[in-house]
């Protein structure tokens, strides 16, 4: 079977710290920052990027569409 590993990249200013994609990822990958951006919200951020599998997850579920997801095959 593929293996992926995966990136996100989150829209700082368009985040409102929601926390959904936090909850939402499987392997833990995402932490609210303790950084506000300039409306005053703590963004999600990748606190353990090692363990990204990249399976949209935290994408799917963030309301404003602030992640894009990167996956990359591996084997
Ligand atoms: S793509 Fe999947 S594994 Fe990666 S941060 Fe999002 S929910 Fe977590
Ligand atoms: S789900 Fe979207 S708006 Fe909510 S914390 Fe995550 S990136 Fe930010």
């Amino acid at each position: 079977m593929a293996k992926f590993i995966g990136a996100v990249v989150v829209e700082i200013e368009t985040c409102k710290g929601c926390n959904l994609c936090v909850v939402a990822c499987p392997t833990s990958v995402l932490d609210l920052s303790s950084e506000a951006n300039s409306k005053g919200y703590n963004f999600s951020h990748m606190a353990n990027s090692a363990d990204c599998v990249g399976c949209s997850a935290c994408a799917n579920v963030c309301p404003d569409a602030c992640i894009t997801v990167y996956r990359v095959k591996t084997a």
